[in-house]
């Protein structure tokens, strides 16, 4: 008995008249006679070719879509086009039957909404199958990237009492009884007697507890998961993400742009290289889409060359002030085509003013530097106002086409004055933060850090339109299926 070998190992090898065993799903079953076997090792089949006038009928039947079959074989060049071996099958056994009536998969196209519906199923499937060995190769080249460099992967808490962004979208955690919580005399809830002795959440970002990592181990960078209650009902939110989070002492605002166009770069050739043929299956599967599509709302690059081009040109830098008199003077805003008009400094970009910048105005990946103060979070190191008494913080996003924000990121305010500052100016609790703002006390210097969503970067490097298409079982408003 030769020991089973894995499709994609057969496939590149090109030895015949070995006798193999190979395991897998089939695929479909033609004329009684070709089976196309798949065990998502790769997303060609492999053709087991079956004497059926010397196989029991009752065998036969069961070759039915979906059902695991064992069969082992000898290899002979295949006679068929579009593959170079097959497997003249001499044992064949049905490891599990599937019911071809009652199998939601059948080898036809089906749509990817109603794929996300059987989502315990459509890893079966050619898309998501390329999807997630995708998926699976860039969060290796994540670790990859960050290991070769000596940075430290520091675990940070999920259950947290702090709300990082302080923007209120936690999820509760509580093991208080819903049903009769106990209160304070004053009738608030009595989180005293909740599990943690206070009310604590899910985290919605590991970055200040990273930022204590790196003020003593130098480079630290997290990677788990995320939560946020956002009720965004949109193609690139969910309510449960993973996020890699890099945070680096002695770093400033440019080194920390450095870090995240290497990272981003590193990372798509990592997957281009290993996963070449997933991604030129995907890069045709949105060329036929766009097929359907009128003239002008077809993509004017394939998916491998939206990649090739990412790599090869440098990230446009520019500052959000720069950015708002761009928009100002563009067509779209004189029109009146933008749904959000840009009229004055100080507001926040909206994803439609993002995309033009990215897709129509320099059609590169942009980075976006020093933001108002007044939209960034609470830790972001303080610019001198400008000659107009404008107030920025040394904020970045990076922004990439037909994603839009993908890292967003800053140098951190080090300065113990200016940070307590801006905490009593936003109403955060310093008390409660005790523990970072000591950072502040004890041996402060600059540092800065990011954080990559790492479902966006999926969604570029497979090129998927929905967020909810690139993670295993998506959580998101009214749906915590599987
Ligand atoms: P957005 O404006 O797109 O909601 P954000 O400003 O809330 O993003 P950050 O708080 O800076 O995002 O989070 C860092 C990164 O995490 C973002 O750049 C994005 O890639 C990712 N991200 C944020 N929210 C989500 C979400 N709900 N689902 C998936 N990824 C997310
Ligand atoms: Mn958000």
């Amino acid at each position: 008995m030769s020991q089973r070998i894995k499709i994609k190992a057969l496939l590149e090898s090109d030895e015949t008249n070995i006798d193999v065993t190979v395991k897998g799903w089939v695929r479909t079953f033609r004329n009684n006679q070709f089976i196309a076997l798949n065990d998502g090792s790769t997303n060609n089949n492999v053709q087991i070719v079956v004497d059926f006038e010397n196989t029991d009928a009752a065998l036969l039947k069961r070759i039915t879509t979906g059902a695991a079959l064992s069969v082992t074989g000898t290899v002979v060049p295949s006679l068929g086009k579009g593959q170079k071996i097959d497997i003249k099958a001499k044992e064949i056994e049905i490891l599990g039957d599937s019911d071809p009536e009652k199998y939601p998969l059948q080898p036809k196209k089906h749509s990817l909404e109603f794929l996300r519906e059987i989502a315990h199923l459509r890893f079966r499937t050619n898309t998501f199958g390329a999807v997630f060995r995708v998926r699976n190769s860039l969060s290796f080249a994540v670790h990859q990237f960050f290991q070769k460099r000596g940075f430290v992967y520091l675990h940070t808490p999920v259950i947290t009492a702090s709300d990082a962004e302080g923007a209120g979208e936690a999820f509760k955690v509580t093991n208080l009884d819903l049903d009769n919580l106990p209160r304070t005399d004053s009738g608030e809830i009595d989180y005293k007697q909740d599990f943690f002795g206070k009310a604590t959440n899910l985290t919605v970002s590991g970055q200040l507890e990273g930022e204590l990592g790196a003020m003593a181990l130098s480079d630290i960078y997290t990677f788990g998961p995320t939560f946020r209650a956002e009720n965004s009902n949109t193609t690139r939110h969910l309510a449960e993400f993973w996020m890699i989070e890099p945070e680096m002492a002695f770093y400033d605002l440019d080194d920390n742009m450095d870090l995240a166009e290497a990272l981003l770069k590193y990372v798509i050739k990592y997957a281009l290289d290993k996963n070449r043929e997933d991604i030129e299956f995907l890069s045709q599967r949105l060329q036929d889409e766009d097929k359907q599509k009128p003239q002008n709302e077809r993509s004017e690059m394939t998916l491998l060359e939206k990649l090739e081009f990412c790599l090869e040109n440098d990230f446009v830098r520019l500052t959000y002030t720069e950015a708002i008199d761009i928009l100002k003077d563009s067509t779209p805003n004189k029109k009146k085509k933008f749904q959000y008009l840009v009229e004055g400094w100080g507001t926040d970009l909206q994803s439609e003013h993002e995309r033009y910048l990215v897709e129509k105005h320099f059609k590169k990946p942009v980075i976006l530097t020093d933001y108002p103060k007044e939209i960034k979070a609470f830790y972001m190191r303080q610019n001198e106002p400008d000659a107009n008494g404008r107030e920025t913080v040394r904020a970045m996003d990076i922004l990439f086409p037909g994603i839009g924000e993908i890292v967003g990121g800053s140098q951190r305010e080090e300065r113990l004055e200016k940070l307590e500052q801006r905490m009593d100016e936003m109403g955060i609790p310093k008390e409660e933060l005790w523990w970072y703002l000591d950072t502040r006390r004890f041996g402060a210097c600059p540092h800065a850090g990011f954080g990559l969503g790492f479902e966006r970067l999926v969604l570029f490097v497979t090129g998927m339109g929905n967020i909810r298409d690139v993670i295993p079982f998506p959580r998101f408003p009214k749906n915590a299926e599987f």
